[in-house]
């Protein structure tokens, strides 16, 4: 690892950009500026850019991405990239940032530096090392090699526009630091164990940005009176699920499902749960098949053998064996119970329980399992093009601080690093036309 200057800073010096927030969107908006700036032949003193990062080193969420392996990005078109954060109006807020700066872009930056990438067959780009730290190590060479002063233990505590310049007081810094451009990028709410405890909101908003609720997202469910606890572990790839509000039916998914101890989680209940709230009801088709389907097939399996139990015909209609036992009982009937014995009433239950099995969400999992945030700075205030604010002149953001949260699959780094050099660039932009 290159060793990382302690945190001296300087007060007097204006700097050309401040970054607050030392993730992959802090560091890569100080990489793409410093190279701009420097491209743009400007003298040192003109284009200094430092990165205040609070916690002991940058890139603790990196490192504990994809379970410390980092899954960077997704192996798909970047106009497929679009459909992954949560619907149009936010896809279409990326896709400057993800047009500017495609995944394809952002393997060849890694390559061109060593880092070798494996696709897996469903897509997820990983390191070929499985190393997150082999990810985090060449953006903080490469930040160092331009000259960019990365200052770990600096909490940036408050920032103001002063004149023409930004006032930031910042741990470890006797004055405040003043900088012409900012760029904030200090990601959610989730994980605060790594850094993200949500200080970016309170620097936005005292910026005059309107902050949108910040919610856990890529987060599992736990589910009320739950009593599939003996079937964690058990998983329904590729399910189709429902979630009502009220009653009504306020969205569709499919995805991987698993039961856990206390809920839902896998992938497909992960991506759709930014969208769910507690008290909402998620249905879930156990079978892989809807009722009527279902009801028809059972009926047939039962007529077929009448005095063999209804648990195996449950199991040959699609529901996993080891659960079948367990729905006959859910649905009110003995776990032996025959074809020829099984009441008109249970056997509607059990195609309910089948077809769509109801989990009444208690809550999400809290902010210290979450992986991503849903809500943030909201959109309508920066400038997609190039992530300014539209109320501050000289102030870009970055990362997951904005109102945008990814899929599980390489969405959310993808998107860090895509409106991290967006905002970079725009910043050093800026610097040049002044
Ligand atoms: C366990 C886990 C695994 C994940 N795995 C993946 C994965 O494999 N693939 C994927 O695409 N996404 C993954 N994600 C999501 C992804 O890591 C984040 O979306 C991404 O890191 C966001 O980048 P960011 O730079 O915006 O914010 P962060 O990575 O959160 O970085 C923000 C930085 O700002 C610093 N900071 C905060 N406040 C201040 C302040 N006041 N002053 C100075 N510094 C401050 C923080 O310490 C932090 O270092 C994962 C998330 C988690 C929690």
């Amino acid at each position: 690892m290159p060793d990382i200057a302690p945190p001296v800073l300087n007060p007097i010096a204006l700097y050309a950009c401040l970054v607050v927030g030392g993730g992959p969107a802090g560091l890569f908006a100080a990489i793409a500026c410093a190279a701009a700036l420097a491209e743009r032949g400007l003298p040192p003193g003109a284009r200094r850019v430092a990165v205040l990062e609070k916690g002991p080193r940058p890139g603790r969420k990196l490192l504990a991405s994809g379970s410390g392996q980092c899954n960077l990005t997704h192996d798909a078109d970047v106009s497929d990239f679009l459909d992954n954060y949560g619907g149009a109006e936010k896809g279409s807020f990326l896709k400057p940032a993800l047009h500017g700066f495609p995944p394809g872009s952002l393997l060849e930056w890694f390559r061109a530096r060593g880092v070798e990438f494996a696709v897996e067959a469903n897509g997820k780009v990983f390191p070929a090392s499985r190393k997150a730290l082999d990810v985090l190590r060449v953006l903080e060479a490469e930040a160092l090699a331009l000259g960019v002063e990365i200052r770990p233990g600096a909490r940036a505590a408050s920032v103001t526009r002063d004149g023409d310049a930004f006032s930031v007081a910042a741990a470890g810094a006797p004055e405040p630091l003043r900088a012409r451009t900012l760029v904030l990028a200090t990601g959610g709410r989730s994980y605060p164990r790594l850094g993200s405890e949500g200080d970016g909101y309170a620097l936005a908003s005292a910026l005059g940005h309107r902050i949108v609720e910040p919610r856990p997202a890529l987060a599992a469910l736990l589910v009320k009176d739950y009593r599939f606890a003996d079937f964690a572990g058990l998983s329904f790839p590729g399910a189709r699920f429902a979630v009502r509000r009220g009653g009504k039916k306020v969205a569709e998914h499919s995805g991987d499902v698993l039961l856990t101890h206390e809920g839902l989680s896998g992938p497909g209940i992960l991506d759709a749960s930014r969208g769910i709230a507690p008290g909402d009801l998620v249905e879930l088709e156990l079978a892989g098949l809807g009722a009527e389907e279902f009801r028809e097939r059972l009926s047939a399996e039962l007529s077929r053998a009448p005095t063999a139990y209804v648990k195996n015909a449950v199991a040959s209609c699609g529901v996993p064996k080891r659960l079948a036992e367990g729905l006959v009982e859910l649905a009110g009937a003995e776990p032996w119970v025959t074809g020829a014995a099984f009441r008109r009433k249970h056997r509607e239950a059990l195609v309910r329980l089948a077809a769509a099995c109801p989990f009444e969400v208690e809550a999400l999992a809290p902010w210290d399992e979450a992986m991503a945030t849903a809500g943030g700075v909201a959109l309508a205030d920066v400038s997609p093009k190039t992530l300014a604010s539209r109320l501050v002149p000289g102030l870009f953001l970055a990362g997951e601080l904005l109102d945008v949260d990814g899929d599980s699959g390489g969405y959310n780094l993808q998107a860090a690093f895509s409106t991290g050099a967006l905002a970079g660039r725009s910043a050093a932009a800026k610097l040049s036309t002044e």
